[in-house]
């Protein structure tokens, strides 16, 4: 489903991931971890090709492309695979102009060339799928953070990508309004859903996870299954930033 080989990304001189090579299959969940700066957003905003990687290749699905260091990708290619991939962000990013419903209408209509009945019963379904049928009139300044996360889902979901990418998506949030996000995501993955999450729950990676992996200066540390990767870690780093969870 998903294949990175030796993925760069370097901002100037900053070099910020340093060759990351990962593998996903269908139906699977994988879920990053690692300390603050390590390269976990950049990571997914490659995927999602919201940034252009410096060197490497993505393939999702049967869309793939090799990025070289100054040889820029044809747009439409990067079109195609944007539309594989799914991001839910940290800050919700919902345009603040347009209701829920509107929300989730908007990329199917830009992105799919959908027409908007079968955008907004599709926009509806979704908004049924996170439990907010009720709010689908409602603007986000009238959306508590939870059910603006849950729109922010519904809105990823919207254009049918192979793979959910989540950033930190509770970490915005009240404590209280937590529990409702990870609910609505723990459901996407009973589903079958191909998923990336970087979290700092650690219960929640672990029950959800079918692999957990630990970045670090834009490298990969440790990666495994979630038994394996909290129950008796392999590298010292690893065991250095569980303990300083815990
Ligand atoms: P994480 O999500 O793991 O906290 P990030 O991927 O956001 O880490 O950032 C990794 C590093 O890349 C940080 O040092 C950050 O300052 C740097 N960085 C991220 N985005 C940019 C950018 N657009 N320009 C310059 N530096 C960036
Ligand atoms: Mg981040």
């Amino acid at each position: 489903m998903l294949e990175v080989q030796n993925l760069t990304k370097s901002f100037g001189d900053a070099s910020v991931l340093n060759g990351i090579d990962l593998q996903l299959e269908q139906g699977h969940v994988l879920v990053i971890i690692g300390p603050s700066g390590s390269g976990k957003s950049t990571l997914l905003r490659c995927l999602n090709v919201l940034e252009t990687p410096t060197s490497g290749t993505i393939a999702i699905g049967a869309q793939r492309i090799r990025f070289e260091p100054g040889s820029k990708p044809k747009h439409a290619e990067v079109l195609l695979l944007r539309r594989q991939t799914g991001m839910v962000f940290q800050a919700y990013h919902l345009f603040p102009h347009m209701t829920a419903l509107q929300n989730v209408m908007e990329g199917q209509i830009t992105a799919l060339r959908r027409t908007k009945t079968e955008a907004e019963t599709r926009a509806l379904s979704l908004l049924e799928k996170v439990g907010l049928t009720d709010k689908a009139d409602a603007y986000p300044h009238q959306l508590s953070g939870g059910q603006q996360q849950r729109v922010g889902i519904a809105r990823a979901m919207s254009i049918d990508p192979k793979l959910l990418l989540f950033d930190e998506p509770t970490s915005a949030l009240d404590p209280e309004l937590v529990r409702e996000v990870l609910k609505v995501i723990r459901q996407l993955a009973a589903e079958g859903r191909t998923m990336i999450i970087v979290t700092h729950e650690m219960r929640f990676a672990r029950d959800v996870a079918d692999r957990i992996m630990l970045i670090d200066d834009g490298v990969i540390v440790e990666e495994g299954p979630p038994e394996q990767l909290f129950g008796s870690p392999r590298h010292e780093r690893t065991r250095q930033f569980l303990s300083k969870l815990s």
